[in-house]
C-alpha cells in the first residue's frame, strides 16, 4: 500500500513516520509513505495556501488550486492505479475498527489535511472520496487525524505487528474491550497478580479473560456489547 500526505506541515509527519511501527512498516517495504508539501503545488511566489472566506466572515479557507495540481500529480503518477483521497474532517464519518479493516484492504490512500476553517468546497466535492472524522471535537489541522487513520490502518497490514494474534486481542476486534493484563512482577507493593492467570489452567485462562472482556465491556462501553449479543446483560463479573 502507499499513502500519501498532502499538507502544508510536512514535516510534522515526517517526523512521526520515522519512528516505531510506521518504521517498520517502511523499512519491511510493507508499505511506502509520501509526505507532499501543499506549497509546492502553488504557482505564485508567496506559495500561498489560503485566503479570505467569499462572503466574509473570520478565519482563512484553504485554497482549491493548490489541491487540484496535486491531485493532477497523483493520476499522472498513479495512472491505471485506483485510489482513495481522504479528508480528516470533524463533520466526517467516524472512524472505527471495521472502518479501518476496510481502508487497509483497499486501495492507496491520500490523505488531504485541512487547516484554518477548511478546505475551499469545490475541492471537497469532486477530489475528496471520504471524510473522516476521528471524534466529536475540532482540531486545528488535519495532520493529526490522518496519522490516526493512518496508524490504526496500518496495524491491519500483515506483518506490521509482530504478533497479529495480539491485535485480535486488543479492544474492538470482536467488537468488546479488552480486559486486564498483567505482567512481572507477580507481586509489587502487596498487589497482587489474578491467581487464574498463574494456574497454568489455558481453558480457564480463556474462559476468565472472556469474562472480565464481557464485564469491562459492560461497565464501560454498554452499547457495543448490546450491538454484539443483543443483551444489556452478560454475564461478567459484575453479574
Ligand atoms: N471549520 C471546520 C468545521 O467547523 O467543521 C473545522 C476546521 S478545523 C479548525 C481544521 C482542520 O482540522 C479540518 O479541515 C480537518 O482537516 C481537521 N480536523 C479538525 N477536527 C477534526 C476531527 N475531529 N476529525 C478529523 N479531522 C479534524
Amino acid at each position: 500500500m502507499t499513502i500519501w500526505f498532502v499538507t502544508v506541515f510536512p514535516e510534522m509527519i515526517s517526523a512521526y513516520l520515522s519512528e516505531s511501527m510506521f518504521k517498520k512498516a517502511v523499512d519491511n517495504d510493507l508499505v511506502t509513505f509520501h509526505v507532499w508539501d501543499l506549497r509546492d503545488f502553488t504557482q505564485d511566489k508567496h506559495r500561498q495556501v489560503d485566503d479570505k472566506p467569499f462572503g466574509g466572515g473570520a478565519g482563512m479557507v484553504m485554497k482549491p488550486e493548490p489541491f487540484f495540481q496535486a491531485h493532477d500529480r497523483l493520476e499522472e503518477l498513479q495512472g491505471d492505479k485506483p485510489f482513495k483521497v481522504i479528508c480528516p474532517s470533524p463533520q466526517g464519518k467516524l472512524l472505527t475498527h471495521q472502518g479501518a479493516v476496510d481502508l487497509a484492504n483497499g486501495d492507496d490512500i491520500v490523505f488531504f489535511c485541512g487547516h484554518y476553517k477548511g478546505i475551499d468546497e469545490r475541492v471537497m466535492e469532486n477530489l475528496v472520496d471520504e471524510e473522516i472524522s476521528i471524534g466529536d471535537y475540532v482540531l486545528t489541522g488535519g495532520e493529526l487525524p490522518a496519522l490516526v487513520i493512518a496508524d490504526t490502518i496500518i496495524r491491519h497490514i500483515p506483518g506490521v505487528l509482530n504478533s497479529y494474534e495480539s491485535a485480535e486481542s486488543d479492544s474492538f476486534a470482536d467488537d468488546l474491550l479488552e480486559g486486564p493484563i498483567y505482567t512481572q512482577p507477580r507481586e509489587y507493593r502487596n498487589l497482587q497478580v489474578p491467581d487464574i492467570l498463574l494456574s497454568g489452567n489455558h481453558g480457564k485462562i480463556d474462559e476468565w479473560r472472556y469474562q472480565q472482556r464481557l464485564a469491562r465491556t459492560k461497565e464501560r462501553r454498554k452499547e457495543l456489547l448490546k450491538a454484539k449479543t443483543g443483551k444489556n446483560d452478560v454475564g461478567g463479573k459484575n453479574g
